[in-house]
C-alpha cells in the first residue's frame, strides 16, 4: 500500500454519509446539493505548525481545531454546516500520527454531521487548510450594527492566552485552559439560534477588541465596553489572584466565543436563547456613535487597552 492509499483509508472511516453528498471522496469533484432557499456559506482557515499551534500539540487536537476554527466562521454567519474539504500537507507519512489527526477531525465533525467531501495531500512542512461549507437562510454579517445596540459575549474569553502560557513553561496554567487553546468549541448553535435577533456578529479568533474593530469598521460606529462585564473563567481569575488582567484576555484571541450585537428590546429573547444553547451570554457595553471602541474600567474611567490582537504580518 503506498503512503497515499494509507491516508485515504483513514479518511474513508468517517461515519458521516449526508443525503445531500451526491459524490463524495474519489471523483474529480464532489458533487452536492443545497437545499431550496438557502445559500451556500462557504470559508476557509489554513493552521500552519508553530504559526497556529505550537509544535508539541497531540495530533488529534490539531485535526480537532482544524475543524472548529472552520466551524467557528460558519457559526459567526449563523450557517448550518454540512460539508468540508480538507488540503493537507505533511512533511512525512506518519502513521500514528494520521490516525490521531483523523480521529480529532472526525469526532467533533460528528458531532455537527459534516461529512469531509474531498480534498487534496501534498508533501512539505506541516499544514492544514479546510474548507467549511455550510447553509444560512439571512447571514449574521459585520455590516448591521447600530447606535444603542448591545454587545454581547458568549462563554468567557482569555482561557486560550493562558493556555499558550503553558508551552512557554508556565506550570501553572490549568488544564482547561490548555484544552481551551487546543480544542475550542465553535458555537455553531448558538449562531443558528441568533439569526433572527442580531444586527451582526463575529467569532472571537484575534481577541475581542480587534474582532468588535471589524463590526464597528463595518457598521460605521463605535463601542463602549466595561471591562467590568467581560465574562472571565475562574481559572482565569484565579490565576491572576483575582486581580484581572484584561489584556490577554481582551487581546490575545484563539478564544472562538460569538461577539454580537442587539437591539435593547431583544434582551430578553437573548436571555431565552442563553438558556436554550445552555451558554452564558453577557452584554459588555454597547455600540456608539463614535469610530473607536473605548473601555472603562471598574471605576467607569476610561482606560486604554494597548495590546493589540493577532496579526500575521505585524508580529
Ligand atoms: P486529483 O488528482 O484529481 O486531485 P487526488 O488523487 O488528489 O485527485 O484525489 C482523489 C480523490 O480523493 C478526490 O476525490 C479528492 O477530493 C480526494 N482527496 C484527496 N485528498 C484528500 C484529503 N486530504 N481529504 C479528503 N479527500 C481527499
Ligand atoms: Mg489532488
Amino acid at each position: 500500500m503506498n503512503e497515499f492509499d494509507l491516508i485515504y483509508q483513514l479518511i474513508n472511516t468517517q461515519s458521516i454519509s449526508r443525503a445531500d453528498v451526491k459524490t463524495g471522496i474519489g471523483d474529480d469533484c464532489a458533487i452536492l446539493s443545497v437545499p431550496d432557499g438557502y445559500s451556500l456559506a462557504v470559508s476557509m482557515d489554513t493552521l500552519v505548525n508553530g504559526v497556529h499551534f505550537p509544535e508539541s500539540v497531540s495530533a488529534f487536537s490539531i485535526g480537532y481545531k482544524s475543524l472548529a476554527v472552520n466551524l467557528s466562521d460558519l457559526a459567526a454567519v449563523g450557517a448550518i454546516p454540512a460539508w468540508i474539504t480538507l488540503s493537507l500537507s505533511l512533511p512525512s507519512v506518519d502513521e500514528t500520527w494520521i490516525t490521531d489527526f483523523v480521529k480529532g477531525l472526525f469526532t467533533l465533525a460528528n458531532q455537527h454531521k459534516v461529512q469531509l467531501v474531498g480534498g487534496d495531500m501534498s508533501c512539505g512542512p506541516l499544514s492544514i487548510s479546510i474548507q467549511a461549507h455550510g447553509f444560512v437562510k439571512k447571514a449574521l454579517l459585520r455590516c448591521g450594527a447600530k447606535a444603542g445596540d448591545l454587545i454581547y459575549v458568549s462563554g468567557n474569553i482569555g482561557d486560550a492566552s493562558l493556555g499558550l502560557r503553558s508551552y512557554q513553561g508556565d506550570t501553572a496554567v490549568p488544564e482547561n485552559c490548555i484544552r481551551r487553546l487546543n480544542e475550542p468549541q465553535p458555537r455553531v448553535d448558538l449562531g443558528i439560534a441568533l439569526n433572527d435577533y442580531a444586527s451582526s456578529c463575529i467569532d472571537i479568533s484575534d481577541g475581542l477588541i480587534s474582532d468588535l474593530g471589524h463590526i464597528c469598521k463595518q457598521s460605521h460606529c463605535g463601542a463602549d465596553i466595561y471591562l467590568k462585564d467581560i465574562p472571565l473563567s475562574d481559572d482565569y481569575k484565579s490565576y491572576f489572584n483575582q486581580q484581572a488582567d484584561y489584556t490577554d484576555a481582551m487581546t490575545f484571541g484563539d478564544d472562538y466565543e460569538l461577539c454580537f450585537t442587539v437591539s435593547p428590546k431583544d434582551k430578553q429573547a437573548i436571555a431565552d436563547i442563553a438558556r436554550q444553547v445552555a451558554t452564558d451570554l453577557t452584554c459588555v457595553g454597547s455600540i456608539n456613535t463614535t469610530n473607536q471602541i473605548q473601555c472603562f474600567d471598574q471605576n467607569n474611567e476610561p482606560v486604554t487597552i494597548l495590546k493589540k490582537g493577532f496579526e500575521h504580518f505585524n508580529e
